[in-house]
């Protein structure tokens, strides 16, 4: 019944607060830190254009991108 000793601490840590990271979350403590790096990520190597194609037809083009839910 050593319910807490299941989380092993010393196998990462996240790299934001440098807290042991939660099977949750990971490779992050927390959805906080989660937002954090996904900010960093988004405003500084990820660059989007910030206006759509629209065309005549009023087409949008599908977004093929990976939904990664797990
Ligand atoms: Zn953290």
């Amino acid at each position: 019944m050593n319910e807490i000793d299941r989380k092993t601490p010393s196998a990462r840590v996240c790299p934001i607060c440098g807290k042991p990271v939660d099977e949750a979350f990971k490779p992050f403590c927390s959805k906080r830190c989660a937002d954090i790096d996904l900010n960093r990520w988004l405003s500084g190597v990820y660059t989007v254009p910030a206006k759509e194609d629209e065309d005549e037809d009023g087409e949008r083009p599908a977004q093929d991108g990976t939904d990664e839910e797990s």
